[in-house]
């Protein structure tokens, strides 16, 4: 087990990850290279009384860590069963490595926008993907996982268990995942990519995209993103120094160029980048950036995206909006609106769309930034039904966190279940049990009386 402290050699490079606004400072790293050295890692920290952390990339740190860290970023096996349509992947893996491997057979995963995103913290999460409206959450579709308890074993989870239920969206807190199974989709090639249209025509290109949206197909997963570009040398010239609409697409169909003629009728775009291409480009869709970097955000799914609602993303993320986040409204419906067979910690399946927010944090800090979201949440909060824990970002808040992300029921049987499998999770804050030899406790969002971290 590769063990390193502050100050050692290669600390600081394994405790990085892709988010820099959550400081992060454990007393201990573990560099993961296997399912036993995240046992065993587990088990050290019961014994020095150490709350454990896991960490793949660091896109989704919500909450950093002063305990032991456990990185898994070495730990990167990815096999495909290509008869079989499945893929079995290690804690470590990022999307990028399965997308390549499944689509060597004409298989692809349910990905997101950003192939660089670590495939277990993502699908934890529920994972909400680019074909999510025609086959539903990446949670909907795990086959088992590996994963070591606060006891230090290392179990195999399958349908049926109550871990199972728990990890499919509830993501932390109930152990650390060495491995994890789900289906590949038989998806070679898709229609996709993006148009972008300039800041004066952004309101129309918002009402149009709702339209259009509203009666899509399941085989179309589609995006609207609003994006202020500073005036600088680096940015690509059609977007310098303009606030956007990029309507974000991914088809599964032969007739895109039709399907997409309304959107090109609302006005001229500044960027045009349509066309069908192998599932393996998928990630230059919303080419997200790859620098890491520090960032805020929060989200907020609705029942409906009526004017009054557009105009208060536009007085608040719009153009013209003072220091305006990135904002980006996805369609849902579709097979996230249907239940799965193997149900998971749920997220509110009747939303129609979700609305989120996301600022870079400068030298005023994240509670300049969270004011700012919270004016725009405000606005919408007539029609607000929920939140979704993957696109919460450096939040420091929580157990504000899971009352919003989980609904009431999932919550309280996630806090019984942690409970009952990491039981020195449910003493006071404060308490750091040394040696209490009755397992070690794993962060999790929703522990009662947790709210410091
Ligand atoms: C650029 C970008 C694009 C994104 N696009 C999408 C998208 O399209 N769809 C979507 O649904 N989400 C998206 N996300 C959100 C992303 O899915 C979540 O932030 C996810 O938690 C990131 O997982 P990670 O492993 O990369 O990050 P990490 O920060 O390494 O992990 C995040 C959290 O996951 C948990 N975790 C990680 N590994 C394990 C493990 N082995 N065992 C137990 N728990 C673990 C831990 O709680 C950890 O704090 C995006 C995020 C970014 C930054």
């Amino acid at each position: 087990m590769n063990l390193l402290r502050p100050g050692q050699d290669g600390y600081a490079e394994e405790a990085a990850g892709f988010q820099t606004a959550v400081p992060s400072s454990p007393a201990v790293v573990v560099a993961a290279e296997s399912a036993e050295d995240v046992a065993a890692a587990v088990r050290y920290a019961a014994e020095h009384g150490l709350r454990v952390a896991v960490q793949a990339t660091g896109h989704g740190l919500t909450a950093g860590t002063d305990g032991l860290l456990i990185s898994t970023r070495r730990m990167t096996g990815v096999d495909v069963d290509a008869a079989a349509r499945t893929a079995r992947v290690e804690a470590g893996a990022r999307w990028e490595a399965v997308i390549e491997a499944a689509g060597k057979h004409g298989l692809a995963p349910l990905s997101g926008s950003s192939p660089d995103v670590g495939v277990v913290g993502y699908t934890l999460s529920g994972g909400f993907g680019l074909m999510a409206r025609r086959y539903g959450r990446a949670a909907d579709h795990v086959r088992a996982l590996d994963v070591v308890t606060a006891d230090g074993e290392l179990r195999r989870v399958e349908p049926g268990s109550d871990l199972f239920w728990a990890l499919r969206g509830g993501r932390d807190g109930f152990g650390v995942v060495t491995a994890i199974e789900f289906d590949l989709m038989p998806v070679g090639e898709l229609y996709g990519g993006s148009l972008t249209f300039d800041s004066a025509d952004v309101p129309a290109v918002l009402r149009a995209w709702r339209t259009w949206s509203a009666a899509a197909p399941d085989t179309l997963t589609t995006s609207l993103a609003m994006v202020q570009y500073p005036d600088l040398p680096m940015v690509p010239a059609p977007v310098r120094g303009r606030h956007i609409a990029q309507v974000r697409i991914a088809y599964l169909g032969e007739d895109g160029d039709d399907l997409v003629a309304p959107l090109r009728a609302t006005a001229s775009s500044l960027l045009d980048t349509l066309r069908p291409m192998p599932f393996t480009e998928s990630g230059s869709i919303a080419a997200e950036p790859r620098q890491p970097h520090g960032y805020h955000g929060t989200n907020a799914t609705v029942s409906q995206l009526n004017d009054a609602m557009l105009d208060a993303i536009g007085e608040h993320a719009g153009p013209g909006a003072a220091a305006p986040p990135v904002l980006i409204i996805d369609r849902l419906g579709g097979a996230l609106a249907r239940t799965p067979e193997t149900p998971g910690v749920g997220w509110d399946r009747s939303a129609e769309y979700v609305v989120r927010a996301l600022s870079v944090v400068g030298d005023d800090g994240v509670a300049t930034v969270r004011r700012k979201h919270t004016k725009l949440f405000d606005a919408l909060a007539p029609w607000t039904t929920g939140r979704l824990l993957p696109f919460v970002y450096g939040e420091h808040a929580p157990e504000e966190v899971a009352e919003s992300v989980f609904p009431a029921a999932d919550l309280r049987r996630l806090r019984e279940l942690k409970r009952r499998y990491d039981p020195g999770t449910a003493s006071g804050p404060g308490d750091a049990h040394p040696g209490r030899g009755n397992g070690a406790e794993i962060v999790a969002i929703y522990s009662a009386g947790r709210s410091d971290r």
